[in-house]
């Protein structure tokens, strides 16, 4: 019923400090000579002379609207190419409009924010940010260009909501693996994707405080490089092909909440993870084992912390859009209702507030999403 199994990767990724210089020789391998860059005007300032190309800024959303905007854009330039520069939204902006006019694609993520970079989808929102759609192109970029140097610059918070993306990645791989459902390449996972699903979770909790003060000094350590690896490769080849669950379909479900829309997408997939866990009623040393990791890294780990009322009403609605057909909460290995979400959600939110105040005795803990 699942079809042959199936894993996507992109044709390169390069990454170490300086890489972004390698730009133009990545170009020149596509035959690429004038290309359209879409980069995050927060960056823009400090990148522009290393770019090459038609710089126009991102402005904001990956909605439906923008992209058209710079689709426009790229045919009035011209281009032969598109580079996406900067976080998430800008780099699923920059797929949106390169896959659709079949043009070579170079990926450059500012932030290791999320597992965007190297995928072969985007993540679609609306002009308020509240999620729309994934849209498929069945092609990954041709290359992903991650420049270590420039992510140890960006503000911490970044990295940590990263690593809240990559903590998902095995768990709603483990399930796809179960229940060999299509994972978002289009197959049931190979073992290379649920291996490297495993080692992300294993490179996050093993690097992920001392990435955190590497980043917290603007520095670049090999463990900072483990786990850029981690939350852009290992998380991006692990959910793209091994499959996504319960923890992101959560994630979704929260977006309804105009109150989380100032929490990032990471930030919200922390919370499904724990949700996730709860929900698949595993054992109770792994659900301690994340939130403690989350509130050491300076993740949240209750509803509260992302602005959320502990209460079912409120979570009626992030429940049922969580459950909505087509999402990949259907991927777990037993029928899901919005009852057992809700259920979930607020066991794991009351597991979160007691972890919390147990450690807090002991450690001094970071601020959450800051
Ligand atoms: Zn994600």
């Amino acid at each position: 019923m699942a079809g042959p199994a199936v894993f996507a990767a992109p044709l390169r990724y390069v990454q170490g400090p300086g890489a972004l210089d390698t730009l133009a020789e990545e170009l020149s391998r596509l035959k690429a000579t004038s290309p359209l860059v879409l980069c995050d005007p927060a960056v823009r300032g400090a990148l522009e002379h290393r770019l090459v190309g038609t710089v126009i800024d991102f402005n904001g959303e990956a909605s439906p609207g923008e992209i058209d905007r710079v689709a426009a854009a790229a045919r009035d330039a011209g281009a032969d190419a598109l580079v996406g520069v900067g976080g998430g939204k800008t780099l699923d902006t920059a797929k949106a409009v390169a896959h659709p006019a079949r043009l070579p694609l170079v990926i450059v993520p500012t932030i290791a924010s999320t597992d965007a970079p190297t995928s072969s989808l985007s993540v679609i929102y609306d002009d308020h940010g509240a999620f729309l759609e994934y849209r498929f192109y069945g092609r990954n970029p041709d290359v992903v260009l991650v420049d270590s140097a420039i992510i140890a610059q960006a503000p911490v918070r970044f990295l940590v909501a990263g690593i809240g993306d990559g903590l998902s990645t095995f768990f709603e791989a483990d399930a796809s693996a179960t229940t060999r459902k299509p994972a978002m390449a289009g197959g049931p996972p190979l073992l290379a994707a649920t291996t490297l699903a495993r080692l992300c979770y294993d490179t996050l909790l093993a690097d992920g405080l001392a990435a955190r003060h590497a980043v917290e000094h603007g520095v670049v350590t090999p463990a900072l490089e483990r786990v850029i690896e981690a939350n852009t490769l290992l998380s991006g080849l692990g959910f793209e092909s091994g499959g996504l669950a319960a923890a992101h379909s959560i994630h979704n479900g929260l977006t309804v909440l105009h109150e989380t829309h100032d929490y990032w997408h990471g930030e919200k997939v922390a919370i499904g993870v724990i949700g996730l866990l709860v929900l698949e009623g595993k054992p109770q040393a792994l659900i301690d084992e994340v939130i403690d990791f989350c509130l050491r890294i300076g993740l949240p780990v209750t509803l509260s912390d992302i602005g959320v009322d502990a209460d079912a009403d409120t979570l009626g609605p992030v429940a049922e859009a969580a459950c909505a057909e087509g999402e990949t909460i259907h991927n777990e290995p037993f029928a899901v209702t919005p009852d057992m979400v809700v259920s979930a959600l607020l066991a794991a939110d009351a597991i979160a507030a007691e972890r919390r105040a147990l450690l807090e005795r002991t450690v001094e803990l970071p601020a959450v999403c800051a």
